[in-house]
């Protein structure tokens, strides 16, 4: 098996659970597969396969899976193919031949695809495996529930000897139970390992507004010049927003939203996949479809609707290992906004739960991870240090004249008023609005005046979470105090409040960059975690996958792996004998790559 994965895959060891996984397959039983995104499932079964007799059928939910997985396999001289709609009635004949030839390993193939054949091709097939990725599709629980998948349940009907596997990144237990009863798995073994991932940096800025945001993704993107990332925002409108002010600063940037048309959708993937583009701004549509490795980092504008969703999203992060960098914004705005779409969802009770704990995780000042992996019943006995509250934890003051200022404007409105008003109130703010109800001849209007706007903002959430106040949704938003806020409010408490930091600069407005040539990686630097590394040669060497992928159209992380040519550029081997050492080079890359790759390294250091 190790000799296999060398081989093939050019790694050195196992991940855990994987070495047992396999083992467990080719002994020809069922099994579930639960492994986070970047965990390394695919293994699992692609070993499997090469070691057994016969084709292994993967069934995959999207077109663009399968593509990027055959070209993964392709490119590591694994004969793999893909059975779907896209494929042509010619390209089809000549699959169906090599399928019956016994010559494909593995094939992909559509769950509606997989029907159509049951009783046809795949009857005359010798099957060594089935396996069922993205298996929580099967199930009405899962987040991506595909009505094509329950059918899958005749699979084993129809082939009760065959060993099944099915393989996801869906934790949860409900979903679980459905996926084994309804591909009626014979006494599976459930294999479930960490949902750590180590190598994703967690950090939260809370109460910026968009001006403070914009000017921290300039300064976030210059920290990862040339590094692929995702900006996830709440609304379409807002992806084309985002990404017009990016393009303004010279970004490279593409949108991706269910308002867009399917070409539109495939060209903006397409762009981002290939190295095309740097960012994408994307609603909660874009993902499910890509499987890039490269993906640097990971910014949500907006804060997401439950922990789920966002440990999904930041999961598209560093899948090959390597350090990458996630950043989610949190604000009053947001939190109100969600609040009401959780509330008119029709399942408010478990929606407003999940909400609430996704505010925990923002408004943590505990281990950001230990608060995630604890969310997926996972314990953590240590901090992780690699979190923005381990790195630098919050320090709190006595915030109590503040709170008891804002708390008393909001009593002697009659609490009639949002946070807008309370913080123009606060601030000595004189509008319309304001002074016709007569608020500017309060006691308390300007008696906020010394603290900045946005910071008051950002008081407000702090006491909203330190359950001071509250939002009455079903009341124009309006704020109401809440009996810890009473005690506040008459020095019967203190408020520890925890300090504002906010270090971003503004980026000078850049020169535009022109659009470079295909030939070319846009990108000209790189600042991956780069102990011994040369930049220098780490370009050339990008460079120099970027022309070979455009030779062969398929995208540069296909090629070599960030993770691999990062490695390249630190041994900087020489010979072809010594490339092949390299971690996640295995025998055909070595052939294929060596060469130009050694010549390369050569020269560089002459
Ligand atoms: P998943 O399908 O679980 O999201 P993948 O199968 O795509 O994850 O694996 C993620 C990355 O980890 C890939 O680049 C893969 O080559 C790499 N990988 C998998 N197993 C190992 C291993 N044993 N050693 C090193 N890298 C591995
Ligand atoms: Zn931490």
């Amino acid at each position: 098996m190790l000799q296999t994965l060398k081989t093939y895959f050019g790694y050195d060891s196992f991940r855990p659970l994987q070495e047992n996984i396999i083992r467990h397959i080719l002994a020809k039983k069922d099994s579930l597969v639960l492994m986070p995104t970047g965990g390394g499932k695919s293994i699992c079964y692609q070993l499997p396969a090469i070691l057994s007799d016969g084709t292994t059928v993967v069934v995959s939910p999207l077109i663009s899976l399968m593509k990027d997985q055959v070209e993964s396999l392709q490119a590591n001289g694994i004969y793999a193919r893909a059975m779907n709609s896209a494929n042509n009635e010619t390209e089809n004949l000549i699959l169906r031949k090599e399928c019956l030839e016994g010559k494909v390993k593995l094939l992909y193939i559509s769950p509606e695809r997989l029907l159509m054949e049951m009783n046809f091709l795949l009857k005359d097939m010798k099957i060594s495996l089935f396996a069922i990725d993205e298996a929580h599709c099967i199930s009405q629980w899962g987040h991506d529930f595909r009505p094509e998948y329950t059918q899958l349940k005749s699979i084993r009907e129809q082939f009760p000897q065959v060993p099944i596997v099915a393989l996801t990144a869906t934790a949860d237990k409900i979903t679980r139970e459905d996926i084994i009863k309804q591909l009626d798995l014979k006494e599976p073994e459930v294999f479930i390992s960490s949902f750590d991932r180590p190598n994703l940096n967690l950090t939260v800025k809370r109460g910026f507004q968009q001006k403070d945001k914009t000017r921290a993704i300039l300064e976030f993107i210059k920290q990862h010049p040339g590094e692929c990332g995702i900006i996830y925002c709440m609304s379409r409108d807002k992806t084309e927003k985002v990404a017009e002010m990016l393009e303004k600063y010279g970004i490279t940037t593409t949108v991706y939203h269910a308002g867009l048309n399917a070409k539109a959708r495939d060209k903006a993937q397409d762009d981002f996949i290939n190295d095309r583009v740097q960012v994408v701004c994307a609603t909660i549509a874009f993902g499910m479809g890509i499987d890039k490795s490269n993906v640097r980092w990971v910014i949500h504008y907006n804060m997401p609707k439950s922990i789920e969703s966002f440990y999904q999203e930041i999961g598209r992060a560093g899948r090959d290992g390597l350090k990458s960098d996630t950043l989610l914004f949190y604000s009053l705005g947001d939190l109100v906004m969600l609040s009401k779409f959780a509330i008119d969802s029709g399942q408010q009770d478990i929606n407003l739960e999940k909400l609430n704990r996704m505010q925990q995780y923002a408004e943590s000042d505990i281990c950001r991870r230990r608060i995630l992996l604890n969310y997926f019943g996972e314990n953590m006995e240590h901090d992780c240090g690699n979190c923005d509250v381990c790195r630098n934890p919050p320090e709190r003051f006595d915030g109590s004249i503040i709170v008891q200022k804002a708390l008393s404007a909001i009593a002697r409105t009659n609490q009639q008023i949002g946070t807008r008003m309370l913080v123009a109130i606060l601030r000595g703010n004189y509008f319309q609005e304001l002074t016709e109800k007569g608020y500017d001849k309060l006691k308390t209007f300007g008696a906020g005046r010394d603290v900045p706007q946005q910071d008051w903002m950002d008081y407000l959430l702090q006491m909203l979470n330190m359950g001071y106040i509250e939002v009455a949704y079903n009341e124009n938003n309006h704020l109401k105090i809440t009996p810890s806020g009473v005690k506040v409010l008459y020095g019967q408490e203190k408020a520890m409040l925890v300090v504002i930091k906010r270090e971003e600069k503004t980026p000078n407005k850049g020169k535009k960059k022109k659009a470079e040539k295909e030939s070319k990686p846009m990108f000209n630097a790189i600042t991956l975690s780069d102990e011994g590394m040369d930049k220098e040669l780490f370009e050339e060497l990008r460079v120099l996958r970027k022309r070979l992928a455009d030779e062969q159209g398929i995208p540069p992380y296909i090629i070599l792996t960030d993770k691999t040519l990062h490695l390249i550029a630190i041994q900087r081997p020489t010979t072809l004998e010594a490339f092949g050492m390299v971690s996640g080079i295995g025998e055909y890359k070595k052939e294929k790559y060596g060469k130009v790759f050694v010549e390369a390294i050569r020269n560089f250091l002459q």
